[in-house]
């Protein structure tokens, strides 16, 4: 069942010329990894306060997963959660600390943490949300005019 705004898992395996590549991610220990197995989103930066104190971030990067699309290969019983509003669970390796998803009981799908993803899944970008509770030592257009380094700052 296709949902709107996804990308079909064929589009995205359709890479190096025809060459299928399987996207993936794990956590900062490497003792949780995973495979996407389904449709994925586009990439939706989330400002609001509870995302920032998750992942002591500015903000979070998500993108939605089907249920059937998220797969375990190691590490799931690591996985710890922490309910931050009624029936939204925050789930997280309980050894080093990384989210990995998050999932409201009613709703159809996973919100996958970006930021724990190997390598370039050439998702769609999407947008910001909850900018008017963004932290307010964050401008978004500010940011886009700092000074750049490909390392440390010299
Ligand atoms: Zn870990
Ligand atoms: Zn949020």
């Amino acid at each position: 069942m296709a949902m709107e705004g996804y990308q079909e898992l064929e589009t995205l395996m359709q890479q190096d010329k025809g060459e299928c590549k399987m996207i993936s991610g794990s956590c900062l220990c490497g003792g949780v990894k995973y495979d996407i197995t389904g449709e994925i989103g586009a990439i939706v930066h989330c400002h609001c306060p509870t995302c920032r104190k998750t992942h002591a971030t500015a903000f979070s990067s998500v993108a939605n997963v089907t249920l059937d699309g998220l797969t375990f290969t190691q590490g799931q019983g690591l996985l710890k959660h922490f309910e931050s509003s009624s029936g939204k669970k925050r789930y997280f390796c309980s050894h080093c600390g990384s989210h990995i998803y998050a999932k409201r009981d009613d709703q159809d799908h996973f919100k996958l943490r970006l930021g724990t993803l190997d390598g370039d899944p050439q998702l769609e970008q999407g947008h910001h949300i909850w900018l008017s509770e963004k932290a307010p030592w964050y401008d978004i257009d500010e940011v886009c005019q700092l000074p750049r380094f490909e390392t440390w700052a010299e």
